[in-house]
């Protein structure tokens, strides 16, 4: 989905003003790729209609171009078609909250219900799983395990008893004990039945929960919206877990799920591990859905941050190879401002989400280099050449670091003031390929 509506903004992006028939030719390509990505048929239509309405017409934003105006709009609807705010689980001001989980079966409910157990021990709550899956084979052993894994203990009473009585007991050990929240795992189908409905309607009468969670797969597409409009109907849900989101690229579900049940998405699972589980962020989703990362923030980021005026002596600068490590500190306190390096590095089209996981971008290192600049006098910041061995030295020892870490940063600075200079020198007029102004 990210790609189809990529290359149809392209054609936009490079628009100079934006006609109506422009919106509308993007809007049937965008709607074509949301059917494509297994939206539900009305879904788009709503959608593409509230577009429409808003961008034919509009003020183009100064800071924008047409194009990205465009963006923008689809951008916030899609925001606001996943509910535009997070949502959280409601606590119970009398603890202990009961959270029941449901779903069909291998939708990931145990999984999910390990992961949230894990989440919530994080954030300082003493959560006790129940385990009443009594159909599935070694289900309660799996519950064990996952447990296990997160260090929150388990309560089963093995599968001879029913859900009911399972979960009415496990609630009064959960009291006894001093556990404030309790999650239920229960039993899934392969297909939603009548006897899954009254048995999980049966729990939720007796205990009452405070949360009922539907567990969905998002890579059943359009069977996960109607799975979550049945399992709303019959037996009410207040919020769905999605899961699986690391391999559904279409992203038809996300979108869907919310406006058909109306009901929030609350967290989302994003791989077999146990810590990959993360709160549903609509705004995040419609970024990476439109496949190009949070870059409206960050351009909104940027234009809040950055002050015209020295970008415009900036580039002056850097034209004249100027460029000297006072501009450098300048430039990093910038980027500081619109965020830690790791947040932005996030909303950077395709360094979002997974492929940041295990890549530990050092925010330490960030100090150490404000902190050898700031160790060099006037005439070193401004002439770097004159910046010698025993002038290294006393930059090293001044900042705390090590006479390497200075000589890395020399040189990068240098590749840096070349890099710039390429650049600089591509965008005067007359030469081919110049993107930057
Ligand atoms: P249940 O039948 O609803 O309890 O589902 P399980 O918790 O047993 O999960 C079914 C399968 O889905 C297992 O192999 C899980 O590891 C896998 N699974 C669950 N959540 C996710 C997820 O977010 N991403 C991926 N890739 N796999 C998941
Ligand atoms: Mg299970």
């Amino acid at each position: 989905l990210a790609e189809k509506l990529q290359d149809t903004f392209k054609k936009l992006k490079n628009k100079g003003k934006l006609t109506e028939k422009d919106v509308a030719e993007a809007m049937r390509e965008v709607r074509l790729a949301l059917l494509e990505a297994d939206v539900n048929f009305k879904v788009v239509k709503d959608f593409i209609n509230k577009v429409k309405e808003r961008a034919v017409g509009i003020e183009v934003l100064e800071s924008l171009t047409p194009g990205q105006q465009v963006i923008k709009i689809v951008n916030e609807e899609l925001t606001e078609l996943m509910g535009t705010s997070q949502s959280k689980i409601n606590f119970s001001s009398k603890p202990p909250t009961i959270i029941m989980l449901v779903g069909l079966q291998g939708a990931g409910k145990t999984t999910t219900t390990g992961k949230l157990a894990g989440m919530l021990k994080k954030q300082g709550k003493r959560p006790l799983l129940i385990a009443c899956d009594i159909y599935r084979p070694a289900a309660i052993k799996q519950l064990q395990v996952v447990g296990e894994k997160v260090g929150v203990p388990v309560f089963t009473m093995g599968d001879k008893q029913s859900p009911v009585d399972i979960s009415k007991a496990g609630i009064d050990h959960g009291m006894s004990h001093g556990n404030d929240v309790i999650l239920i795992d229960t039993a899934g189908r392969l297909h939603v039945d009548e006897e899954l409905m009254d048995e999980l309607k049966d729990i939720k009468n007796d205990v009452k929960p405070h949360e009922i969670l539907l567990v969905v797969d998002s890579m059943t597409g359009q069977d996960a919206v109607n799975v979550a409009e049945h399992f709303n109907e019959k037996l009410g849900i207040d919020g769905v877990i999605l899961t699986k989101l690391d391999g559904d690229t279409r992203g038809g579900a996300a979108l869907s799920v919310r406006a058909v049940t109306n009901k929030p998405i609350k967290f989302t699972g994003l791989g077999e591990k146990l810590d990959d589980l993360e709160p549903f962020y609509p705004d995040r989703m419609a970024s990476r859905i439109l496949g190009m990362g949070d870059m409206l923030s960050l351009i909104e980021k940027a234009q809040a941050n950055f002050d015209a005026k020295k970008a415009k002596e900036l580039e002056n600068k850097i034209k004249t190879q100027q460029f000297t490590f006072d501009d450098f500190l300048d430039q990093l306190e910038q980027v500081q401002k619109m965020g830690s390096l790791s947040q932005i590095l996030e909303m950077i089209p395709g360094m979002g989400g997974k492929q940041l996981k295990g890549m530990d971008v050092d925010e330490k290192e960030l100090v150490y280099v404000k902190a050898i600049i700031q160790s060099m006098t006037k005439n070193e910041r401004h002439d770097p050449s004159i910046i010698n061995g025993s002038r290294r030295k006393r930059i090293a020892s001044g900042s705390g670091t090590s006479v390497q870490q200075v000589n890395k940063l020399l040189k990068q600075f240098e590749q840096t003031r070349k890099m710039m200079k390429q650049f600089a020198d591509m965008a005067k007029p007359g030469k081919k390929g110049g993107k930057f102004k």
